[in-house]
């Protein structure tokens, strides 16, 4: 598997792959969870003009998945990115899965001839870093006291979220084929044997070889508890289509042809992983589809809105109960913290059991607010007629 770069050239620029010039091409982005990298398939240049363009397209597409799933990158974090209530209010949804207000709020105010200043920040160091701006501008400012009162406050939104998920155009879809063709390199097939996913990224005007797939499940052991990623080569000499399935946080489903000419061996081999922990899963792909469906769906014709929200039915509520259960961990660990810090235990102290019901008690005070909101959210929502 890979080979040695030795004696490959670049699949793009046709340059010549030596130690110095091959570069390690994540199969699936880096950005989405992608672990696995083909070594002899692009150059080191070819490789950075993409990853800013095509990758940086399907990244930002699939952001909000990559949030909530709490991607685990090989490098770096996945972005926070602004999310909007539907009754308007902008937050940033961050890497952890817990929300900031987009901005801090300050206020000032005259009360009985004195200054009454209040403000939020969305963390400790903004708030240092605010008190300092009080204490520019009214000299007599009380800093220890103000830093005395810093209060954290977790609240629970009480308004959905509104979103879209899309996921498409030129630049995510030269990503999807690039993808496909990486890793038909990468398990040992020759770059030039992948011609039409050739032809399409080094063409603007040829047409896209790919299309959405959701008339039929390729995937038969489909994971009912977890998301993933996977990409799964078929090759026959038959029928001369070298095609990939390449499915995306289990909602973004497609089919690509990287060549209708292909004459090399049978070929079956199916790369997936759990985005959130980098882990390779062992999945099963249905290649029984027929000719002309897989023609169809090359076509265009494969999208169909049944399947798409099949899809999101199974994903979603995979997507929403991961991001729970890291607010739960969160607010547990807070209680946690907020109770040994109120009676006084240090990290490492065991806590004796006459000490046990308050220790409880001062959790359970810390963790009312996430109680209530889990409370609240399971009522049955009123109409408004
Ligand atoms: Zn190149």
């Amino acid at each position: 598997m890979g080979g040695e770069p030795r004696h490959a050239n670049c699949a793009l620029c046709l340059a010549v792959l030596n130690n110095k010039s091959q570069s390690k091409e994540h199969i699936i982005p880096n950005s989405i969870g992608g672990r696995r990298k083909a070594r002899a398939f692009i150059c080191k240049t070819c490789n950075n003009k993409l990853g800013e363009t095509w990758d940086a397209e399907l990244a930002k597409q699939l952001n909000w998945c990559a949030l909530s799933v709490g991607v685990c990158r090989e490098r770096g974090e996945v972005p926070k990115q602004i999310v909007q209530t539907i009754d308007g209010r902008r937050l940033w949804l961050n890497n952890d899965g817990t929300m900031t207000p987009e901005k801090p709020s300050y206020n000032e105010r005259l009360v009985d001839g004195q200054t009454e200043i209040s403000f939020t920040a969305r963390d400790r160091r903004e708030a240092a870093r605010m008190i300092e701006g009080v204490k520019r501008k009214h000299p007599g400012f009380n800093e220890q006291k103000a830093h005395n009162q810093l209060e954290v406050q977790h609240t629970y939104l009480d308004s959905p979220i509104h979103m879209t998920l899309g996921f498409g155009g030129p630049s995510a879809g030269r990503s999807v084929v690039k993808t496909a063709w990486a890793h038909a390199s990468d398990v040992g097939l020759p770059n030039w044997s992948c011609e039409e996913a050739k032809k399409y990224l080094t063409d603007e005007g040829y047409p896209p070889p790919y299309g959405f797939a959701y008339k039929t499940d390729f995937v038969s052991n489909r994971p009912a508890d977890k998301v993933f990623h996977c990409v799964s080569l078929m090759g026959d000499p038959k029928t001369g289509l070298l095609l990939s399935y390449i499915e995306y946080f289990g909602l973004f489903r497609m089919l690509v042809r990287l060549s209708a000419a292909y004459a090399g061996a049978s070929v079956q081999e199916t790369y997936a992983i759990d985005p959130a922990t980098g882990i390779a899963l062992k999945l099963d792909i249905d290649w029984s589809v027929s000719g002309e469906e897989i023609g169809a769906t090359l076509d265009g014709d494969g999208y169909t809105k049944q399947g798409y929200l099949a899809a999101m039915n199974h994903t979603m509520p995979l997507l929403l109960r991961r991001n729970d259960e890291r607010h739960m961990s969160c607010a547990v660990r807070e209680a946690f913290d907020y109770a040994a810090q109120s009676l006084g235990i240090d990290e490492g102290d065991i806590i004796p059991s006459d000490v046990w019901p308050a220790f409880v008690d001062a959790m359970m005070e810390k963790l009312d607010p996430f109680i209530h909101h889990l409370v609240v959210r399971s009522l049955p929502q009123q109409s408004v007629s």
